[in-house]
């Protein structure tokens, strides 16, 4: 068993940047630590929790407000949670720091060019030809963060280096495990 802090990785960053491939990642070489981790995704919320939201300004405030939530009640336990959601206002994403225990905002920042070029979904194609309406960075607004506690710049960094930059940070902040002394 392991003694580590609660904290809330806050991934945000548009569609394609890499959110959730480094949320996974990082997932794996936590659990290989022994710690107690939750991955929160924007993906999987929105096919259960807040299902019945759309992508309006207010259906987005409300979805990270679920989200919150559960961050606030996973990580003041303990838990660490990582959360890979766009979340483009800068004024929820504050709201979620004042909500959650140790929270550290990630700005995965690959810039729009670089994400509609991956277009993992293929969803930057369907937006452009006005198929999928306010869709963030085509049509709908993403608020970059002004002073991200991380900077992740996926276009320029390996998957593995941007592992172990939160690795380190979180190691700076006392947030990895620290053997249980008798
Ligand atoms: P998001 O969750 O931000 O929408 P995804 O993680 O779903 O983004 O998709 C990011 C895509 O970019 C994946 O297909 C991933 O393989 C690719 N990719 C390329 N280089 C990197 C990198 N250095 N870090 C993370 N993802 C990368």
């Amino acid at each position: 068993m392991t003694n580590h802090p609660g904290f809330t990785l806050w991934f945000t960053g548009l569609s394609g940047a890499g959110k959730t491939t480094v949320a996974r990642a990082l997932y794996t070489r936590l659990k290989d630590l022994g710690m107690r981790v939750e991955r929160l995704d924007g993906d999987v919320v929105r096919e259960s929790l807040t299902k019945d939201l759309g992508f309006s300004k207010e259906d987005r405030e409300q979805n990270i407000e679920r989200v919150t939530f559960v961050a606030k009640l996973l990580s003041r336990n303990n838990v660490a949670v990582l959360a890979s959601f766009i979340s483009p206002y800068a004024k929820t994403r504050d709201y979620v720091r004042n909500e959650t225990t140790n929270f550290i905002e990630v700005h995965v920042s690959a810039p729009l060019a670089v994400c509609e070029e991956r277009d993992v979904k293929g969803m930057y194609a369907k937006a452009r030809a006005g198929e999928i309406k306010n869709f963030t960075g085509i049509s709908d607004p993403y608020e970059e963060p002004t002073n991200p506690d991380i900077l992740l710049p996926t276009h320029e960094q390996t998957l593995e280096e941007s592992v172990e930059m939160l690795v380190q940070e979180l190691s700076k902040r006392g947030l990895l495990p620290e053997p249980i002394s008798n």
